[in-house]
């Protein structure tokens, strides 16, 4: 049993870096001026639904964040704006505004990349998707990826 456990715990470890690496191409494929952030949307059956990536310099739009463009389109791709059963990958952890998004969106399970001390709102400075006060909680796996994800933050922002 406990063999299985585990089994099962590095296949889905193994899927999610898989889906890590999706995300880190989507977010080098954004808007030159813009913080590289990507994400992607997966069906409840694994199949990807939609990406996204940082636009917030190429629009001019404050919540041009890559979550909310992948999760828009993921809805309009379903015809619907609940995404039970969806996983939401990315390489950052989603801030304020893109952890409340998930929430509404009903996203199932999200995945993110690098931590984001200054402003991440899944676990390091608030924990938004995880407050007890709310009844629907995603299932958060954090770190996948990390190094890589936090690489491409850190050579965007070198001078
Ligand atoms: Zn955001």
């Amino acid at each position: 049993m406990s063999e299985g456990v585990g089994a099962a715990a590095f296949s889905r470890r193994r899927q999610h870096e898989l889906w890590m690496r999706r995300a880190l191409a989507v977010a080098a494929s954004g808007g030159a001026d813009d913080v590289p952030v990507g994400a992607v949307v997966y069906g409840p059956d694994g199949v990807e639904l939609a990406v996204g990536s940082n636009e917030r310099e190429l629009t001019g739009d404050p919540t041009a964040h890559a979550e909310i463009l992948a999760l828009r389109r993921a809805a309009a791709v379903l015809g619907e704006w609940r995404l039970d059963g969806c996983t939401l990958v990315v390489t950052l952890e989603p801030c304020t505004m893109c952890a409340g998004a998930l929430v509404l969106a009903r996203v199932s399970t999200v995945v993110f990349g690098a931590w984001e001390p200054k402003t991440g709102a899944v676990g390091s400075l608030w924990d938004v998707v995880r407050d007890r006060r709310l009844n629907h909680r995603p299932e958060v796996y954090a770190g996948v990826l990390e190094a890589e994800c936090a690489e491409l933050m850190r050579s965007f922002f070198r001078p």
